[in-house]
Order: C-alpha cells, then structure tokens, then sequence
C-alpha cells in the first residue's frame, strides 16, 4: 500500500491527537485521586477555623493553630 504524504501527515496528526487525549485524561484521573485523598484527611477547626491536613486515624485531632481539640467529619 502506498501512503501519500497527505495520508501520512493525517495519521502523525490523529495519533498525536489520541495521545494529547490519553494523557490529559490520565492526568485528569491522577490529579482526582490525589484530592480526593487530601480531603479525606482535611480538617477545619471549629474555633479558628485554620484548615489542615492529619494523616492519623484519629477521631478527634489537635489544632496546630490553637491547640483546640477538633472532631473530623466522618466521611
Ligand atoms: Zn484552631
């Protein structure tokens, strides 16, 4: 089969499109993921409403701003 200069340029430009598409969705999907992890472990406090992230499994956590105890939401 022979391929016309046209034909060629068509096909680098639909595979190039394809892979724009196929990162940006992965992208998309990565960045989701690595938020929705950072909100689950978000907590606002209730007295100065300073908003920080605990990694521990604790129910109830210290603020760092000023030390009140801080119930998460239960997600
Ligand atoms: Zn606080």
């Amino acid at each position: 089969m022979e391929l016309t200069i046209t034909e060629f340029v068509m096909w680098v430009l639909i595979g190039s499109a394809g892979l724009v598409m196929a990162c940006a969705l992965l992208s998309r999907y990565l960045h989701g993921r690595v938020e929705r992890r950072g909100l689950l472990r978000r907590v606002i406090c209730r007295l100065c409403l300073h908003a920080f992230e605990d990694s521990s499994r604790d129910r109830v956590v210290k603020c760092p701003a000023c030390g009140a105890l801080t119930g998460k939401a239960r997600r």
